[in-house]
């Protein structure tokens, strides 16, 4: 069973590199449990198949994947949620890492039925932000990660991050295939993420935001 505090959590996520991300890692992957294909169940099946060290399971605000199967016995999965927050007028994704997925106040902020979980379109209507979000994240034991930052309207990525770790974000979601996603709209190059992830000491997490399957490929720097 995976069992983590904050301290831990963050040293196992500063401990990967950019191979890391590229060989055996995912850390952003969707189940059946939000706009997903695949169950939690084969998700991890495949990923020993493929030979994967860590993967976590990132749905979009709930943790039900955890709570409702036993795929937590498995020493590769690392909890993870990923949430909606508005923040500055923009739609921001937060991710959270090694979270106690029962603790209360978490589960506060999750989804109350299926939709909440699903449709684009329902889930716009959310009155999270990311202060709230981030303390929830952190008070579970987790680690709050900015999801694929180069998809953000914003002026300077440098100045909304730096906004953002003032509610203690500990890190951005440096390696995402944004050409792989074609549907994702992209205002700054991945390497400004790269840049302030270094600039301001962040951690650099990666995943590859897979709805089907264990992706094939991993990180590749051409998907940036
Ligand atoms: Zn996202
Ligand atoms: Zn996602």
């Amino acid at each position: 069973m995976f069992n983590m505090n904050e301290q831990n959590i963050i040293g196992l996520l500063k401990s990967f590199t950019e191979k890391d991300f590229e060989k055996d890692v995912d850390l952003h992957i969707h189940s059946t449990y939000s706009d997903g294909h695949m169950t939690p169940e084969e998700l991890v099946l495949d990923a020993e198949k493929k030979g994967l060290r860590y993967i976590a399971i990132a749905d979009h605000n709930t943790v039900n994947a955890y709570i409702e199967t036993d795929i937590l016995n498995n020493k590769m999965v690392i909890p993870a949620i990923e949430f909606d927050c508005w923040y500055q007028g923009v739609l921001v994704h937060i991710l959270g890492y090694g979270i106690d997925v029962n603790n209360e106040e978490l589960q506060r902020y999750c989804a109350k039925d299926k939709r909440g979980t699903e449709a684009d379109i329902v889930r716009l209507f959310n009155h999270r932000h990311p202060k709230d979000i981030i303390k929830a994240i952190k008070n579970a034991g987790g680690a709050a990660i900015l999801a694929h930052p180069a998809c953000y309207w914003c002026f300077s990525l440098d100045f909304f991050v730096k906004s953002l770790m003032k509610y203690g974000l500990d890190g951005v979601e440096a390696y995402y295939p944004y050409k792989r996603h074609r549907g994702i709209i992209k205002f700054h190059f991945a390497a400004t993420v790269a840049k302030v992830a270094k600039k301001y000491g962040l951690i650099a997490t990666g995943g590859t935001d897979s709805h089907y399957k264990i992706a094939d490929k991993l990180h590749k720097k051409e998907d940036l």
